[in-house]
């Protein structure tokens, strides 16, 4: 996918995470990093997803540096940290969610009541410690917390997700977002049963097939 394709890309994510209510205002963010051209484009800092053109999107190399677009998002080290250390992850999105952030507020891990917890290769989403936002040390308990998970809640802030593409790194969103409303619905009227973690390991190996069979 060419640069310019993939700013396009980020603009159309962003949207729908807000139309879908996986975020709110300007909050949130969303890279996507080409690593046969080295290049990550990601949303620029604080500026309404409604008035984003393609040439708004930042453009940094790995480092950080800018090469194209306004000012990268104040998260950007935190998907920097992610596409330098993990080499399957190439798509990521912090959202401000209402249901996992809920969780993240109760600074608890998401358990596995429903077995579509499994897209996100992990048994459980666990929450980070508390950091400023656009911090350096926000972007270390997010990564350090999701280890090679694709989801992450943020404490009092909201979730990060990672996948191989931008599509994966989406569905986990959803996914993560409606089992987390599961969790408070079930929890408010008494105590939801958690899934064993032999099945979710066997539910993580049969998703690597799940869905290929058309293509
Ligand atoms: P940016 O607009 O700088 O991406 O910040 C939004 C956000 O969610 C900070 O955590
Ligand atoms: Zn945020």
């Amino acid at each position: 996918m060419k640069i310019e394709h993939i700013r396009e890309k980020i603009i159309a994510t962003s949207l729908k995470m807000l139309s879908d209510q996986l975020t709110n205002g300007t909050a949130g963010n969303i890279s996507i990093y080409d690593r046969s051209e080295n290049l990550i484009a990601i949303t620029p800092s604080g500026i309404p997803y409604s008035l984003l053109k393609p040439e708004d999107v930042s453009v940094v190399d790995l480092d950080g540096n800018l090469i194209e677009g306004k000012t990268p998002s104040s998260e950007l080290e935190m998907h920097l940290m992610l596409y330098r250390n993990r080499n399957n992850i190439n798509a990521v999105i912090h959202g401000h969610t209402k249901y996992s952030t809920a969780i993240a507020c109760l600074r608890k891990n998401l358990p596995a009541i429903d077995y579509m917890i499994a897209v996100t290769g992990d048994k459980e989403v666990r929450c980070a410690n508390y950091a400023s936002y656009g911090t350096k040390e926000l972007a270390e308990n997010c990564f350090n917390t999701m280890r090679n998970s694709r989801a992450c809640l943020l404490a009092n802030h909201g979730i990060t997700t990672a996948g191989e593409d931008i599509e994966i790194a989406y569905n986990v969103l959803t996914q993560v977002e409606y089992i987390s409303s599961l969790y408070l619905l079930s929890s408010s009227v008494g105590e939801p049963v958690i899934i064993e973690d032999e099945e979710i390991y066997n539910m993580i190996e049969r998703f690597k097939d799940y869905g290929k069979k058309i293509k």
